[in-house]
């Protein structure tokens, strides 16, 4: 409770320019312990979200290392820093993927894995979170449950252990596929009892993501308190996480997490 362990920073094209300094700053404030980076990291296909602003750039990555571990150093007795990312998990690009992973797996224990691509029957990438518009259009073409069923496939598959010893093992908000359940009215029925099993025999961790209550058309945490609690009961690891874009962001709603109430 008292570490929040999804930041971003100015590193992510779709965020706020404020410099990771001010996220520590707002966390030190907020009186958390522990903060954890988790900068998206660069994407292993072509991002397919027109502003193509869905990642860090490869250039960037030694930078935002850089400055992490330099925030590390100079806040040593304030609050323990972690310097993570977030990784994509992307059908079909798992050996890219690794090889990456390889080469940064100092960052891996710290990271999260998730998926905001799925590849769709047609052999095309979808990125599930980008907007309304696109959602509902994507459910037109090529139908509510053919959207869903492939976004729980890919989960099973990331819950896999896809990059064995460095996979990222904790896994980023699980239900981000009801990001727009308020535009379409429909229910989401994956088998989430499959996932949390899934999760725990190969001992992942939750991603207790609280971006969620600010998503107007969502307005729940990610997983939702009826999932967190089912994780509880199956002595699942939760890891708390703002998945701030802007420093005002840290710790976001921590206060209303199920273990409170
Ligand atoms: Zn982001
Ligand atoms: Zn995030």
């Amino acid at each position: 409770m008292f570490s929040d362990n999804h930041v971003h920073t100015q590193y992510c094209p779709h965020g706020s320019p404020e410099v990771m300094e001010m996220y520590v700053q707002a966390a030190v404030k907020k009186g958390l312990t522990r903060l954890t980076f988790t900068e998206h990291a660069p994407l292993m296909i072509d991002d397919t979200v027109p502003e193509k602003d869905s990642a860090m750039s490869l250039e960037d990555l030694s930078a935002y290392i850089k400055e992490g571990e330099k925030l590390k150093k100079r806040y040593q007795h304030d609050i323990d820093i972690r310097i993570g990312l977030e990784v994509d998990y992307i059908e079909g690009k798992e050996k890219e993927t690794e090889a990456f992973l390889r080469k940064y797996s100092s960052l891996v224990p710290y990271s999260i894995l998730s998926v905001h691509f799925i590849l769709l029957p047609d052999g095309t990438y979808f990125c599930i979170d980008y907007s309304k518009e696109s959602f509902m259009e994507k459910i037109d073409q090529v139908g509510f449950d053919t959207l869903t069923q492939t976004y729980e496939r890919t989960l099973h598959k990331a819950l896999s252990l896809p990059f064995g010893d460095v996979t990222p093992k904790t896994l980023g908000h699980l239900n981000l596929i009801q990001k727009f359940d308020k535009a379409h009215g429909r229910k989401v029925l994956l088998d989430w009892t499959a996932l949390l099993d899934k999760v725990s025999e190969n001992h992942y961790r939750l991603d207790y993501n609280f971006a969620g209550l600010d998503k107007p058309l969502y307005g729940q945490t990610y997983p939702s308190a009826q999932l967190v609690s089912q994780a509880l009961d199956q002595g699942i690891e939760l890891s708390h996480g703002s998945d701030a874009h802007h420093p005002d962001e840290i710790g976001r709603y921590f206060e209303r997490s199920v273990e409170n109430g």
